[in-house]
C-alpha cells in the first residue's frame, strides 16, 4: 500500500477565519480563550478533511498563529531580551510581540525582522542568535497539538523546521560569530523535543531542510551527518524532507543521512528521482512529492503513473507521496470558486483537489484503478482541453514579442544627465518627502469596493465616491507638507490582482487567499493566457489626484516581474516569455500616464528579489531578465519624466548591481527594520542613482519618532550623497491605521525640515 501524506495545510481557513480571530484578538474584541477556541476549531476541522481525503500521516505542527518557523523559535526559548521574557512557557502575547512588535499585553519592542521564506511569498519572522545563546524547551504547544489530533483520532506526522535550515535562517545579533557554532547547544533540546513527541506514542516525525536547495558552505553541509546522528531517538523515524529545488551536490549526502525516509520535490527537480533511488539504502522510504504545493495547475494524473510506476517497482511499500511541499502556498479549496470562468476552473487543483489527486494516484498504483477511472478521465480531459485551448495565445501579443529591439529597453540619456532635467522641472526640495502609494484602507474603503463588486454601487457611484477618497488624501498630504503625493490606491485590494483584473490573459478568484505574514493574505491572480492591455488601467485616479494638487502626484504602476512573481503563473510556457509580454502592456499605460501629464512614475518590483532562484548559478540569467522586463516597461518615457521603483527588502548587497542596471531613476526600498543594514551595499558598489531607504516600519504599528528618522538619514547621508536621497516609509500604508500614519509621516516630514536646516 502507497502511504499519502502532506507536508502542511493552508491554515488559515477557507473563509480566512484565521485572520479574523488574529484581528479580533489584537483589537482586543475577543479574549485569548475565543481565540484559541477558534485555533481549535480550525485545526480540527483541517486533520479531519485531511483523513477524508484519505491521507495515512496527517501533519501537525503546520498550524501557527503567526508562522511555524517562530514557532521553533520560542519552542526552543530563543526570545531577544528587549522582550523581558523571563523563562517558563512563552505566551502567546510574547509571541505577537516578537512577529508584529505589540500585543494586547506586554510593553511593545521592536519587532524581529521579517523575511521571504525562500522563493516564496510567505513570510517568516527570523530568529535572532546571540553568541552565548541559550537554549531551553519552552513551548508546550506543538505538544497541545499533537495531543488534540491524537484525541480526535488521527494518525499525526508532526513537521517541524529541521535545526539546521532554522540556525541558516537565523540572524547573529551583537559581535559577528559563526551560528554553527550553537549547534551543539541547540542539539540536545531539539532532541529533547524529538523524546516528547515518541513519548506521545509518534511513529513518524517530518523534519524539514529546505536548505538542501541551496549552495550551502561545507562547513554546513558537513553539519548534516553529525547533526542527525546526534538527533537519534529510538523509536521515532525522521522524514527528512527537501524542497524547492534540486538537491544538486547535496544528493548525495541526503540519501546517506542516518534517517529513516527522505522526501523530495519532484515538481521542481523530477530528474533527481532515479539518481535517489539508485542511492537510497534499502530500509529508507522515498516520499516523492508528485503534486505541486506551489502552482494551481491540475496535475497530469497519466504523465505522473507513468514517472510512479517505475518508481513502484523499485521501491513497492517504500515509495509514499505528498504534495511537493506544504500546500501553505496554494488557496484552500476550488469548489468555493463558483463565479471563476468556467472554461479554466477545470485546470486547476486548490489544496483540497490536490489531496484528491494524491489519492487517486495512490488508488491506481495500488492496483484501484477501478475506484478511480472518474478521477482519471476527469484529470485527462481537463489537460488536454488546457492543451489546445484558443484562449491561451494571442497572435497579436506573439507578433508584438517578436518585433522588441533593443532601442525598447533604452532611456534617451544616462541618469547623470535625466537627473539635472528632471531637477529643473520638478523643483522639488533637498530629501524630497513621498510615500510608497497605499494610503490605509479604511472599513469605508473596503465597503465601497465590496459593493460595487457587488452590483449594490453603480460604477458611476462608485467612481464618485472613489474620486473623493482621493481628494482626501490629497489634502492629507498637503497638510502633512510632503513633496511628492500619491492617489492612496484606494481601488486597489491588492497590487496584483487590481492589475490582474484589468489584464488579458489573466482571470481571478473569488476566494483564493494564500497566507503572506501573519493575519495579511493575498489572492493571486491566475496567469493562464497571452498578457495584454485592453484599456487604460490607473489613468483616470491618477489624472485626477493631479488635478488637484500644484504637487507632483506618482503615477502608480506594479511592475511586469512583481506581477508575475505574485500571480500563479502558466506553466506551459517559459516565465521568462510571460514576462515581456506583462512588460509590453505596461509599458503602454506607463506611455499614456506620461501623455496625460504625469510626471513622475513608479513601477514597483516589490517582489523582484523574492523571484531569485535559490542557486546562484542560476542568479545572472533570472536578473537579466527581470531587469529587461522592467527597463521595456519603463523606457519609453522622455528624461524629463522621472521613473521610480519600490523594493520590499533590505537585502540588497548582492543584487544591486542589477538593480544599478534597472535604471529607474529614483529606488524606495525597506531597511528601518534592520537600521541601514542595506548601506553595506554600499561600501563595494556606488548607486549612481537616487534613493529613498526606508525610515518607517510599516509591518509595526509602531510610530517612529523625529530623532530616529533624521538618526537613519543621518547615517544614510555618510554613504549616499544627500542630494540623491529621498524621505519614505519602508512600503504602502494600507494596513495601518490613519492615527499612526499620520502621527509617522508628520514626524518624517519634520525630519526632513531638520535635516535641510
Ligand atoms: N505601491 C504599493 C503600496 O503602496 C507598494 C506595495 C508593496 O510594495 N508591497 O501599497
Ligand atoms: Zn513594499
Amino acid at each position: 500500500m502507497t502511504i499519502i501524506h502532506s507536508s502542511g495545510f493552508p491554515r488559515i481557513g477557507a473563509q480566512r477565519e484565521l485572520k479574523q480571530a488574529q484581528e479580533a484578538y489584537w483589537s482586543g474584541r475577543i479574549d485569548a480563550d475565543r481565540l484559541e477556541q477558534s485555533g481549535r476549531e480550525l485545526r480540527a476541522r483541517h486533520w479531519q478533511l485531511q483523513a477524508d481525503a484519505g491521507l495515512d500521516l496527517i501533519p501537525v505542527g503546520d498550524f501557527s498563529w503567526y508562522d511555524t518557523l517562530l514557532d521553533l523559535t520560542v519552542t526552543l526559548g530563543v526570545v531577544p531580551a528587549r522582550f523581558e521574557w523571563s523563562g517558563g512557557e512563552v505566551d502567546l502575547d510574547t509571541v505577537f510581540r516578537m512577529a508584529r512588535g505589540r500585543a494586547p499585553s506586554g510593553t511593545a519592542a521592536a519587532a524581529c525582522e521579517m523575511t521571504k521564506w525562500f522563493d516564496t511569498n510567505y513570510h517568516y519572522i527570523v530568529p535572532e542568535l546571540e553568541a552565548e545563546q541559550r537554549f531551553a524547551l519552552s513551548s508546550q504547544q506543538l505538544f497541545v497539538q499533537v495531543s488534540e489530533a491524537q484525541t480526535a483520532g488521527h494518525r499525526v506526522k508532526p513537521v517541524l523546521p529541521g535545526p539546521l535550515t532554522w540556525l541558516w535562517l537565523g540572524k547573529t545579533k551583537g559581535a559577528e560569530f559563526d551560528k554553527l557554532s550553537l549547534h551543539d547547544a541547540l542539539l540536545p533540546v531539539y532532541s529533547e523535543l524529538l523524546h516528547r513527541l515518541q513519548s506521545l506514542g509518534i511513529e513518524w516525525v517530518q523534519i524539514d531542510e529546505p536548505i538542501l536547495a541551496l549552495d550551502l558552505p561545507p562547513a554546513w553541509r558537513n553539519a548534516f551527518e553529525s547533526t542527525y546522528s546526534r538527533l537519534q531517538t529510538p523509536g521515532l523515524k525522521k522524514l527528512l524532507a527537501t524542497c524547492f529545488g534540486p538537491l544538486q551536490e547535496n544528493l548525495e549526502l541526503v540519501t546517506h543521512l542516518p534517517v529513516e525516509g527522505l522526501h523530495l520535490d519532484a515538481v521542481r527537480a523530477p530528474q533527481e528521482l532515479a539518481m535517489a533511488v539508485d542511492k537510497l539504502p534499502a530500509y529508507k522510504v522515498l516520499s516523492v512529492g508528485i503534486v505541486d504545493g506551489r502552482n494551481i495547475w491540475r496535475t497530469d494524473l497519466d504523465t505522473a503513473l507513468l514517472q510512479l510506476d517505475n518508481l513502484q517497482q523499485r521501491l513497492g511499500e517504500r515509495l509514499w507521496l505528498a504534495p511537493s511541499c506544504s500546500l501553505l502556498h496554494v488557496p484552500v479549496d476550488l469548489a468555493s470558486e463558483t463565479a471563476l470562468d468556467p472554461e479554466i476552473k477545470p485546470w486547476l487543483a486548490f489544496a483540497v483537489q490536490k489531496l484528491e489527486e494524491l489519492f487517486a494516484l495512490k488508488q491506481a498504483l495500488d492496483g484501484n484503478l477501478s475506484r478511480v477511472t472518474g478521477a482519471l478521465s476527469a484529470s485527462r480531459q481537463a489537460v488536454n482541453a488546457r492543451k489546445n485551448s484558443g484562449r491561451t495565445h494571442n497572435r497579436a501579443v506573439r507578433d508584438r514579442i517578436a518585433a522588441i529591439t533593443g532601442d525598447l529597453s533604452r532611456r534617451n540619456r544616462p541618469y547623470a544627465e535625466r537627473a539635472g532635467i528632471q531637477r529643473s522641472a520638478l523643483d522639488l526640495p533637498r530629501y524630497p518627502t513621498t510615500t510608497i502609494g497605499s494610503f490605509p484602507q479604511t472599513a469605508e474603503i473596503r465597503r465601497l469596493r465590496r459593493d460595487f463588486k457587488r452590483g449594490i454601487l453603480d460604477s458611476n457611484t462608485y467612481r464618485n465616491r472613489i474620486l473623493r477618497e482621493i481628494e482626501q488624501v490629497i489634502r492629507k498630504q498637503e497638510t502633512l507638507g510632503l513633496d511628492v503625493l500619491v492617489h492612496g490606491e484606494a481601488e486597489r485590494n491588492d497590487m496584483v490582482e487590481y492589475f490582474g483584473e484589468q489584464l488579458e490573459g489573466f482571470t481571478f478568484t473569488a476566494n483564493g487567499w494564500v497566507q503572506s505574514y501573519g493575519s495579511r493574505c493575498v489572492k493571486p491572480p491566475i496567469l493562464f493566457g497571452d498578457v495584454s492591455r485592453p484599456q487604460a488601467m490607473t489613468i483616470d485616479w491618477i489624472t485626477h489626484a493631479q488635478s488637484l494638487t500644484d504637487k507632483p502626484v506618482k503615477g502608480m504602476l506594479t511592475g511586469p516581474v512583481t506581477l508575475l512573481n505574485w500571480s500563479f503563473v502558466r506553466d506551459d510556457q517559459p516565465r521568462a516569455a510571460t514576462c515581456l509580454q506583462i512588460a509590453l502592456a505596461l509599458r503602454d499605460e506607463v506611455l499614456e500616464l506620461e501623455a496625460a501629464g504625469i510626471r513622475i512614475i513608479q513601477i514597483d518590483e516589490a517582489a523582484l528579489r523574492e523571484g531569485l532562484p535559490l542557486r546562484r548559478q542560476d542568479w545572472q540569467r533570472y536578473l537579466e531578465r527581470a531587469v529587461h522586463a522592467f527597463r521595456v516597461t519603463a523606457s519609453g518615457v522622455a528624461d524629463v519624466t522621472q521613473i521610480h521603483t519600490h523594493m520590499c527588502y533590505s537585502e540588497f548587497n548582492d543584487i544591486i548591481e542589477s538593480i544599478a542596471v534597472m535604471d529607474a531613476d529614483v529606488i524606495t526600498i525597506e531597511t528601518s527594520r534592520s537600521d541601514m543594514e542595506l548601506l553595506d551595499a554600499f561600501e563595494h558598489f556606488d548607486y549612481p542613482n537616487e534613493i529613498g531607504p526606508g525610515v518607517y516600519d510599516i509591518h509595526s504599528p509602531n510610530v517612529p519618532e523625529t530623532g530616529d528618522i533624521v538618526a537613519l538619514m543621518k547615517k544614510a547621508a555618510q554613504r549616499i550623497p544627500a542630494e540623491r536621497l529621498w524621505i519614505n516609509p519602508d512600503c504602502g500604508l494600507k494596513t495601518r491605521g490613519w492615527p499612526e500614519v499620520e502621527r509617522a509621516l508628520s514626524n518624517m516630514v519634520n525630519a526632513a525640515d531638520i535635516l535641510r536646516g
